[in-house]
């Protein structure tokens, strides 16, 4: 019996406690750097399987140690944070939670983006190996990551000492539901979520009166022609064979109709596929709004803070074949291509930081037959909802069992014998 029919033999056992265990935390989501019952729940799950638990790390991070002797280190990592959504699935474990966000106000909370599945998916499979140890031999390394949305998660949890709590991973894995037919895996080599960055930035001018402009520099203007200018990097000077995405997501200035104000603050969006990219794209909305700025005569700088930034995910060729092979032996033509996609991650950061090959993969999380029906339809990007949707709604089955063999599946490809 291969190896992972032996460890997955026991996953009718662990199923009903794993689907409970996501009802339950879909019922009690909590935003980013706010996991504590999220990660008190996996610390427990993890020390009933028998792992070495690190709590606390980077804020909410959970990291379970599992060894069985000489061999390889696999990690594998979920992500815990929920989203500030108004839940409108109507499901009967549907989220009804609010909290206090930073600023102050009330909002609404939600697993919009299946973080949730991630950790129910993650603890069946660290039980699953744990009571399967029979059946290989190397390291294991669970870990649980808070504040994936915020993007520094992951990059916490680095620099809050992770290195040494663990033995460096031969590989890493990670996985996110995304809006396919429940049932299927993608995987994908090579730059596989873009790299993302949003920028402040802060224009000032010499505010006046309405009806006097020649005293003034309008910061209104400025920040119209920066706007218009900033379409010709996307257009003129990034290769037209890389794919870069620059959203202005954000203009704010003035207070009434004859004021002129002395200051305008832009939100941008950067998404891009290549380090070098990233930087000729950055570099080129600096000079541009330098330039803008001088043509304008203001009266001093501009600034510019960067902010929300994510790593690209670029998988590792070699790690990602194998762990393409191993899925196709156990899924058959369930094992797809996932392509590449414009969201974003932060799970990078900690094979990066630790040196270690990783790879990303998707898995399905829609009715099948509803993906079916809007897809003869031709209609997937209207009714199917997607992360972070206030209607995004897991298929718990079998979104479960597919996330949990995956995971299952991957690691044994490394674990000995
Ligand atoms: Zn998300
Ligand atoms: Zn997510």
């Amino acid at each position: 019996m291969a190896k992972e029919t032996a460890v997955l033999a026991r996953q009718a056992d662990v199923r009903p406690w794993q689907e409970d265990l996501y009802r339950d935390l879909h019922r009690h989501p909590e935003l980013s750097h706010r996991e504590h019952e999220t990660a008190a729940k996996v610390a427990d799950g993890l020390r009933r399987s028998g792992f070495q638990v690190h709590e606390g790390v980077g804020g909410t991070g959970v990291v379970g140690v599992l060894s069985t002797g000489e061999g390889p280190t696999v990690l594998l990592r979920a992500d815990m944070d929920a989203l500030p959504v108004a839940e409108a699935t109507g499901l009967p474990y549907a989220s009804t939670a609010t909290t206090t966000d930073a600023a102050g106000h009330q909002v609404p909370v939600a697993h919009a983006c299946g973080h949730d599945m991630h950790v129910a998916c993650l603890l069946g499979a660290a039980d699953l190996l744990a009571s399967g140890s029979g059946h290989w031999q190397g390291t294991l390394v669970a870990l649980f990551q808070p504040a994936e949305e915020t993007g520094d998660g992951a990059k916490g949890m680095v620099d809050d000492g992770l290195g040494d709590l663990i033995p460096t991973p031969d590989v890493a894995f990670a996985q996110h539901v995304l809006p396919g037919p429940a049932g299927q895996v993608g995987t994908h080599a090579g730059h596989t979520l873009s790299a993302a960055d949003s920028m402040r930035v802060t224009l000032y001018g010499r505010g006046g009166h309405g009806s006097m402009p020649q005293a003034t520099v309008d910061p209104v203007v400025l920040a119209s022609m920066i706007v218009v200018r900033l379409q010709t990097l996307v257009s003129r000077e990034a290769p037209p064979t890389e794919t870069a995405v620059l959203t202005v997501g954000r203009i704010q200035a003035g207070t009434k109709s004859n004021v002129i104000s002395d200051q305008a603050v832009l939100e941008l969006n950067l998404r891009t596929y290549s380090d070098q990219t990233r930087q000729a794209m950055l570099e080129g909305i600096r000079r541009t709004v330098r330039a803008e700025c001088q043509a304008s005569g203001c009266p001093r700088d501009p600034d510019f803070e960067l902010f929300d930034r994510f790593p690209l995910t670029d998988n590792d060729a070699a790690t990602t074949e194998r762990v393409a092979r191993a899925f196709r032996g156990f899924f058959g033509d369930r094992a797809q291509d996932l392509g590449q996609q414009t969201a974003s991650e932060d799970f990078s950061d900690i094979p990066t930081a630790l040196g270690a090959p990783y790879t990303y993969w998707g898995v399905g999380c829609i009715d099948p037959d509803t993906y079916r029906k809007a897809a003869e339809a031709g209609r997937v990007a209207q009714e199917v909802p997607v992360n972070h949707s206030p209607a995004f709604a897991p298929a718990i089955q079998p979104t479960l069992d597919v996330g949990t063999q995956a995971l299952v599946v991957a690691a044994l490809e490394w674990l000995g014998p």
